[in-house]
C-alpha cells in the first residue's frame, strides 16, 4: 500500500514515484490510498496501481483525522508493506501511524528491494558515513518513507476503477483557521532542471546574489550546502543533501562546495555535475562530470558577461 499525498486536489509527484517503485515488487498487489479530494486519483492506474482507494469524506489535511483514517484502512486491508513520501506531511504522519499500529518505521530510504515478502530498506546511517539495510522481521506493516526524486516515475498501465469509500473518524481537536502559502513554488529546487548551488567557498550573502544573477540568466535556481544555510546565505528550503532535499536537475553547478557524502546524498546520480573549486583534491572534483579548478568569482563573472553579450 502506498499513501498518495494530494495537495490542493493534485497528487504530489512522490506518489507516482512510489507507485512506480511498488509495481516492481514481484507478486505483490499495489494499492494506492488517497485521502480528500483528488481529481487525478485515477491516473495512478497508469503507473502500476492495481487498486486505488479514495477516502472522500475527510476534507483537506488534518493530522489527527488523517492518522485516524489511515490507521483504520491499514488495519482493514492489512498490507505487508506501507510506503509514504518523506515530504513534510509524510514525516509528520508516518511516525504517528507506525506508533499506533505498533510497528517500526524506516525513514528517508534511498533504495528498496523485496524478497519473499520482506522489504530490504536501505538508508544512510551514522551521519551518512555508511549505508544501512534494514529489515522488519516481526511487525506488520513494514513501514517506509522515501524522499521525493529518489525513484523514477514510470508508466505501467493497468486498468481499474477508483474505489470511493467513506470512513468514520473522531472529530479533531485541531482546527485549521487559515493556510498561508510561503510563495516558494517558483523556486522549488526539487523541480528545477538547472541548479546553481553554493557552499562555504562562496563566502558571503553577496556572493549568493551573484549566483542568483547567473542562475536567472541560464534559467536555473539557486541552492546551497548546509554550511551556506547555517551561515544565513540561503534559506533552509534550498538546502541540498541528507538533511536537506534530494534534487534531480539535468545540470548541477557545485560552486565552492567540497562534496561531502552528506551533500552528495541529495544529488541524483543522473545529474550532470559542473564543479567550480579552487582545490583540485576536493571530493566533488572526482564526482564531477566537468571541473573548473579556480576561484569561483572570476569564472562566474565571465559566464555572466558571456551570457549578457549573447
Ligand atoms: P566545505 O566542506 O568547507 O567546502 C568548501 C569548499 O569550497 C572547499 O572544497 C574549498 O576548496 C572550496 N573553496 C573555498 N574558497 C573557494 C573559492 N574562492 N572558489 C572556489 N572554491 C572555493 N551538508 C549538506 O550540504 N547538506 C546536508 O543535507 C547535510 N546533512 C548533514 C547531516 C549530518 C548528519 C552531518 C553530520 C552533516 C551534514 N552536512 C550536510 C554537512 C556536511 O558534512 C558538510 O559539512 C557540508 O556539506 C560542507 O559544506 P561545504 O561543501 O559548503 O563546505
Amino acid at each position: 500500500m502506498v499513501y498518495c499525498q494530494s495537495d490542493k486536489e493534485k497528487l504530489h509527484p512522490v506518489s507516482y514515484e512510489l507507485i512506480s517503485k511498488a509495481s516492481e515488487f514481484h507478486g505483490m498487489e499495489v494499492v494506492a490510498l488517497v485521502l480528500g479530494n483528488s481529481e487525478d486519483a485515477e491516473v495512478l492506474f497508469n503507473y502500476g496501481a492495481d487498486r486505488v482507494i479514495l477516502v472522500e469524506n475527510v476534507g483537506s489535511y488534518n493530522l489527527e483525522v488523517y492518522t485516524d483514517v489511515i490507521c483504520k484502512i491499514v488495519k482493514k486491508e492489512s498490507p505487508e508493506i506501507f510506503l509514504l513520501g518523506a515530504t513534510q506531511l509524510g514525516r509528520e504522519l508516518a511516525p504517528r501511524i507506525a506508533a499506533r499500529l505498533n510497528t517500526g518505521l524506516t525513514a528517508d530510504c534511498t533504495n528498496l528491494e523485496v524478497n519473499d515478502g520482506l522489504i530490504y530498506m536501505t538508508r544512510p546511517a551514522f551521519g551518512g558515513n555508511l549505508m544501512a539495510t534494514i529489515i522488519c522481521e516481526k511487525h506488520r506493516p513494514q513501514m517506509v518513507t522515501v524522499r521525493p526524486n529518489v525513484f523514477e516515475k514510470r508508466e505501467n498501465k493497468k486498468l481499474g476503477k477508483v474505489e470511493k469509500v467513506k470512513i468514520d473518524y473522531k472529530e479533531s481537536r485541531i482546527k485549521i483557521e487559515e493556510v498561508i502559502e510561503k510563495g516558494l513554488k517558483e523556486t522549488d529546487i526539487t523541480k528545477a532542471e538547472i541548479i546553481v548551488s553554493g557552499g562555504r567557498g562562496v563566502g558571503s550573502k553577496e556572493g549568493f546574489e551573484k549566483l542568483k544573477e547567473f542562475a536567472n540568466l541560464i534559467g536555473g535556481v539557486v541552492a546551497g550546502s548546509r554550511v551556506a544555510v547555517e551561515n544565513g546565505w540561503i534559506e533552509k528550503e534550498k538546502q541540498v543533501g541528507q538533511t536537506g532535499k534530494t534534487v534531480r536537475p539535468k545540470i548541477y553547478f557545485a560552486i565552492g562546495i567540497s562534496g561531502t557524502i552528506q551533500h552528495l546524498a541529495g544529488i541524483h546520480e543522473n545529474s550532470f555535475i559542473i564543479a567550480i573549486n579552487k582545490d583540485k583534491n576536493a571530493p566533488i572534483i572526482k564526482m564531477a562530470n566537468l571541473a573548473i579548478i579556480s576561484d569561483w568569482g572570476p569564472v562566474i563573472d565571465r559566464l555572466i558577461k558571456r551570457k549578457i553579450e549573447k
